[in-house]
């Protein structure tokens, strides 16, 4: 495949960009491969690619029921940081977030990642101790944080109103190098690099069964027919309960649907994100100029890929009392994904108890942030047939022996 260049770019400008070729095939799907992933998100397609780039594995599929990116991947709200407060959780998002630096470079396609600093903001006397004990721990675990004032709050972010009616402004958890990317191009990017060394990304395909014998995965059934494999990543977040249920087992998961909110573009006036977990909502800008709100998550499971009129008047409600501006604001359109949720709001990348099957799931409101990072650890995890030093810690076996990975603070508002 082509690189994309400044000189590429000039080529084509000469002839009416005709010579653009397409960023990955659409083949039908082969008899067999050695890797099936099911789930065209970003965390299927950097499984992917990193099974090829640092294993060497590329007879891969990659098995989309919709269009790649369709599901969470290209619905989150696009927040990158790695401050969180369990070491296993620290060592996985701060891999991600190293990744994004050089993900556009190393993958040749620009990615957009803007690390602009990512800001908590502590509004109860509970929340700043909270977050000074997550910036002891970041430290330690050698993640860049801070805690800041409010009057250096005031300074990064001047939209922002210190004495709200409810929960004045108290400092914030800073990470100056957390930020956010363009997330379909983290998928396009990841797409286009898989195809380029050969794997097979296969869209409108749904995975209907999943075949074993003896105990091992040999299989799977899909609307295309029937793919045969010796290894099995699902990588489905909201849908991980429906594939276990295929593979014979259960996940301690529940699905329900995180909502997130634009509104009309303005002009430039934030150029951090914003997290404010008390009053639950937080903002960035993007590109165009809207106001990328992110909403909560519905109080009961379902499927419904949906916004909803009340999520959208409570956040904002919450955010009006912090950012007064967006009082003035039309709201261009809602939407929502199906997130993925754990006990213990840490995810899974694991074996599970059918042979060479493995699941990568329980990125909840907040994977996105991860996605080269656990598909650098799934990668391995599958080529290997046992976690690496990023995986160890969360295989499906903690829920059995009581070891959780607590992160219902530091997942915050959730992002
Ligand atoms: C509104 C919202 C805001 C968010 N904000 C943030 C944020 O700011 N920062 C952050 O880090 N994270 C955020 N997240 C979470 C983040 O989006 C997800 O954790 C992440 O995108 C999950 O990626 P994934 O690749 O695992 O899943 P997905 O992108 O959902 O991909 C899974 C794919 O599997 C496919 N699939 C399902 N079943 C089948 C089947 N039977 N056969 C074939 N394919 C199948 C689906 O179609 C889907 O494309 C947010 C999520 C939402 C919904």
């Amino acid at each position: 495949m082509r690189r994309y260049s400044a000189f590429a770019i000039a080529r084509e400008a000469l002839r009416h960009h005709q010579g653009w070729e397409r960023a990955w095939k659409s083949p039908a799907p082969k008899e067999s491969y050695d890797v099936v992933v099911i789930g065209a998100g970003g965390h299927g397609l950097a499984t992917a690619y990193y099974l090829g780039r640092n294993h060497g594995i590329r007879n891969v599929a990659v098995i989309e029921k919709g269009w790649l990116g369709g599901g969470n991947t290209g619905r989150n709200t696009t927040i990158i940081r790695s401050n969180y407060l369990q070491d296993p959780s620290a060592a996985i998002y701060e891999k991600a977030r190293s990744l994004y630096e050089t993900l556009s470079q190393d993958l040749n396609y620009n990615i957009m990642f803007s690390p602009r600093g990512v800001m908590m903001l502590a509004q109860t006397e509970h929340e700043i101790r909270g977050y000074q004990r997550t910036a002891h721990a970041n430290a330690l675990q050698g993640v860049q944080t801070e805690f800041i004032g409010p009057q250096k709050v005031k300074e990064l972010c001047p939209i922002i109103s210190l004495d709200g009616p409810r929960y004045p402004v108290l400092g914030a958890l800073w990470q100056p190098r957390g930020g956010t990317a363009r997330h379909d191009a983290v998928a396009w990017g990841y797409a286009r690099a898989c195809s380029d060394m050969g794997m097979d990304i296969i869209q409108q395909c749904e995975v209907t069964a999943i075949r074993s014998e003896n105990g091992q995965v040999s299989g799977i059934e899909t609307t295309k027919g029937a793919i045969r494999t010796r290894k099995l990543a699902i990588v489905v977040a909201g849908h991980s309960g429906v594939l276990a249920e295929m593979a014979g087992f259960r996940l301690p998961i529940e699905s329900v649907a995180l909502q997130a909110l634009v509104s009309e573009p303005i002009k430039p006036c934030m150029d951090v994100v914003v997290m404010a977990n008390t009053v639950h909502g937080y903002m960035s800008q993007s590109d165009k100029g809207e106001m990328v709100i992110g909403g909560g998550a519905d109080g009961y499971n379902n499927y419904t890929q949906r916004g909803s009129f009340h999520h959208v008047e409570e956040t904002v409600r919450a955010l009006v009392e912090t950012f007064p501006i967006i009082s003035r604001l039309k709201m261009l359109r809602w939407w929502g994904g199906i997130v993925d949720m754990t006990g213990d709001r840490s995810p899974i990348l694991s074996k599970t108890p059918l042979g060479n099957c493995f699941i990568n799931c329980g990125w909840g409101t907040g994977g996105f942030k991860a996605i080269p990072g656990s598909g650098w650890a799934m990668a391995e995890l599958v080529a290997k047939g046992e976690p690496g030093p990023l995986a160890a810690e969360f295989g499906l076996d903690r829920f059995r022996e009581g070891r959780f990975i607590d992160e219902s603070v530091a997942a915050g508002v959730a992002h």
